[in-house]
């Protein structure tokens, strides 16, 4: 039943996480009713219901019968599916009950790491405003474990440095300012070990899929490849499974 809650949930915070996307980096308001990308159509609420809506309609706009983007039942599923995993491994690992405050908080900022993932994928944009809410959500979470505060500033910081001298280096060639950015708040999600486990997971990945899409032809070697998926991403699994990880890799040595 909670789980079925919880994925409930997490479809409608996706589909607000989709107008996010779209919205954020256009500089557009949040507010007001969504409308059909192609015919401009204010839409009714019988078509914005998350998943079941998209089914009904088949992937078509009630009123010029274009096709929607996969975007939209994609968030929606994946923000269910991650509220989900969140709570099964909080769960697991730090015996979290559902009303414990550090879970909301690791709900907020899976959401975060969401639209951060999909809007820099497909508009290149880190929204400033996603990347803000998050560091003073990290902030209001260090407030209540003071103990943590002077590690993690110190992690978000040295974060920082490192993507600020490759940004300078590279002339932002290697990756752009909002990385810079979204660099420290990670520090100051993560703490020093964990951001080492995000930044870790996040070159990896970052490198194979860009290795695998060269090979491909798909981009050249000089094309974009968006950063900041592979850091959210990086962040949510150093977020979740770091106890986990870290005593198994090699480099394990405290
Ligand atoms: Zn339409």
């Amino acid at each position: 039943m909670l789980v079925l809650f919880l994925f409930l949930i997490g479809i409608f915070i996706g589909s607000f996480l989709n107008v996010l996307i779209d919205r954020l980096p256009k500089d557009k308001s949040i507010l007001g009713r969504s409308y059909c990308d192609f015919c401009k159509k204010t839409l009714k609420t019988k078509d914005l219901i998350p998943l079941l809506s998209f089914i009904l309609l088949s992937g078509k706009c009630r009123y010029c019968h274009k096709k929607l983007s996969y975007q939209y039942p994609t968030v929606e599923l994946l923000t269910g599916l991650l509220f989900v995993i969140t709570y099964q491994f909080a769960t697991l690992n730090f015996q979290f009950s559902i009303f414990n405050y550090q879970l909301i908080y690791y709900l907020f900022v899976v959401s975060g790491l969401i639209v951060l993932f999909v809007a820099d994928l497909k508009y290149y944009i880190i929204p400033d405003k996603i990347t803000t809410v998050l560091g003073i959500l990290a902030s209001i979470f260090l407030l209540f474990n003071p103990e943590l505060i002077i590690p993690h500033l110190v992690s978000g910081s040295l974060a920082f440095l490192f993507f600020l001298a490759v940004y300078i280096l590279t002339k932002g060639r290697g990756w752009g300012f909002g990385d810079v950015k979204f660099a420290f708040v990670m520090g100051l999600i993560l703490g020093p070990i964990g951001v080492v486990l995000a930044l870790y997971v996040a070159f990896l990945t970052g490198a194979t899929v860009g290795i695998i899409l060269i090979l491909w032809r798909k981009k050249g070697l000089k094309s974009i490849i968006p950063f900041a998926p592979f850091l959210a991403f990086g962040t949510y699994i150093s977020l979740l499974f770091s106890e986990i990880i870290i005593p198994h890799l090699p480099f394990y040595l405290w």
